[in-house]
């Protein structure tokens, strides 16, 4: 939450103040100069005179900086209340939400907690606006009594006879047109100070600097050439979880702990277990969108950290658990895999098969050129199982030696399911590949299985091994092996993340 606070604070403003920047150093230029020019004429009547003029407007300059500060302390203050608006805004809004926005009623709900926190802001905002105001009108009096004293000052002075009816008009004129470019070179100067209050966020946001980087002089693994990592011959690898404890910035609970596993070069490794035992966390770990508080993660024994951060990540192909709904076409949403890749269609074409994708885009209108999205003209839109399809594709578009799949098979059918596998395993050939799923069904034909629960390995070995050991393994799958519940259907949508 802080960081998302910072970041609308860095661009909500940003580029109205910037702007207005630019624009007060232009004007305090100008009625500095303008300025000078007038204080030359009223000095000849009193030397006095141009404090006058300050005197009178500074004021004005309290009420500007006054009130600038106040604003932005408010702001500051409500930047996560502004957050919250505008995910409303969003959830009200969004093809997303829609559905059950509909069907419960959700709209007089999202929209009264959405108008309450406007109608909160919009009344502080006007009690401070109200008081600026109020406090404006004073500082113009102010400027008013001193300008009558002045006038009152020169008309004793003509009275004497010191001063013509020529220098009375002559002085009044210069003495308030000197009193407006004063009160404009004062507001401009507090409106500057504003400004740079507000920019101080931007400037702040761009000093943050990532949690992930590479090493000063990052090790290559073996096969890798020059500094290309995708120039590399060798087909696979070895991975190792060493003693992983990891928890998530913030949270109370590790989600991985004294963690052990070992994927070896060329095998395919299934991770089963229940809902949020670190499945998922031990994927973005070894992608490096985190890296652990103790233990190591290597391949071919080097520890990740010790790679440079895109080459590390050139050795891995991965299928999120929530993939990406790139709102592209579908061939650009496969090609996403690997970019840097000659693309020929051939290529995609495989990609496709492979992930059970080719009849998907048969059915689309423009087939591979048809835009996978019904916000913009001409798209169209997916099911939640043939986006899947089309991840998984992307996934195995990317040529890496590391092939990780989290929950792949959680939109098919049993059926479907088998012969996915069947095809799976001729297509990672020696590759090294990493599934995590919690079915059985899909686990047990992997080379080796681990089972986790709570952050840790609590079983591993064949599927016949662990069915013999007769433990937590054994006893899920003749769970799932009774009756099934009908499979999902195919329109069932995934999240966008
Ligand atoms: P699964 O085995 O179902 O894939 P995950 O690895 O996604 O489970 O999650 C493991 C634990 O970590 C869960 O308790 C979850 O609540 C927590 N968790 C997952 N992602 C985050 C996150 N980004 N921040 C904080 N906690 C998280
Ligand atoms: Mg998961």
């Amino acid at each position: 939450p802080d960081l998302l606070d910072q970041l609308l604070r860095a661009t909500s403003e940003a580029g109205t103040r910037s702007l207005s920047i630019l624009q007060n150093t232009g004007t305090l230029l100008q009625n500095t100069i303008t300025l000078v020019g007038i204080s030359a004429i009223l000095i000849t009547y009193s030397i006095w005179l141009p404090v006058v003029l300050l005197v009178g407007t500074v004021p004005a300059l309290a009420v500007v900086v006054r009130h600038n500060r106040l604003y932005h302390a408010w702001w500051e203050e409500t930047t996560e209340k502004r957050r919250w608006e505008r995910y409303f805004d969003l959830a009200l809004t969004s093809a997303y939400s829609a559905p059950e926005i509909r069907t419960l009623r959700l709209s007089p709900l999202l929209r009264e907690r959405h108008d309450t926190l406007r109608r909160e802001l919009r009344e502080r905002r006007l009690g401070l606006l109200r008081r600026q105001t109020i406090a404006q009108f004073f500082a113009g009096f102010v400027g008013l009594i001193v300008t009558a004293a002045t006038m009152v000052w020169m008309g004793a002075r003509a009275m004497r006879g010191a001063a013509t009816i020529g220098d009375l008009a002559l002085f009044y004129q210069a003495f308030s047109q000197g009193q407006g470019l004063m009160r404009s070179l004062l507001s401009g100067a507090g409106q500057l100070y504003a400004d740079a209050l507000f920019m101080e966020h931007l400037f702040s946001l761009l000093a943050l600097r990532p949690d992930i980087t590479s090493p000063d002089k990052p090790q290559m693994l073996t096969g890798v050439s020059g500094g290309d990592s995708r120039a590399r011959r060798v087909e696979s690898r070895n991975v190792v979880f060493e003693g992983v404890t990891f928890t998530y910035p913030s949270a109370d609970q590790s989600a991985l702990s004294d963690f052990d596993l070992e994927i070896p070069a060329g095998k395919t490794v299934a991770v089963v277990g229940p809902n949020g035992v670190g499945k998922s966390t031990l994927i973005k770990l070894l992608c490096r969108l985190y890296d652990p508080q103790q233990g190591r993660v290597l391949i071919d024994g080097q520890d990740i950290r010790s790679l440079g951060v895109d080459a590390l990540r050139d050795e891995l192909s991965v299928m999120f658990q929530f993939p990406v709904q790139w709102f592209a076409t579908a061939r650009e949403n496969i090609i996403y895999g690997d970019l840097d890749a000659a693309h020929d269609d051939e290529r995609i074409r495989a990609a496709a098969d492979a992930a059970g994708a080719t009849t998907v885009v048969e059915r689309l209108a423009k087939g591979y050129d048809t835009l996978l999205s019904k916000q913009f003209k001409g798209g169209t839109e997916l099911s939640g199982g043939q986006w899947q399809r089309i991840a998984l594709a992307r996934a195995f578009y990317r040529d890496a030696p590391i092939v990780v799949l989290d929950e792949p098979t959680s939109f098919m059918d049993s059926w479907e399911e088998a012969r996915w596998l069947e095809r799976f395993r001729a297509l990672v050939r020696e590759r090294t590949a990493l599934i995590v799923t919690h079915r059985f069904s899909t686990a047990m034909h992997a080379d080796l299985i681990y089972v986790m629960d709570e952050g840790k390995v609590v079983e591993s070995g064949s599927h016949e091994a662990l069915v013999a050991l007769d433990g937590f393994y054994a006893s899920s799958w003749k769970q799932q092996q009774a009756p099934q519940p009908p499979p999902p259907t195919d329109s069932d949508k995934r999240p966008r993340e």
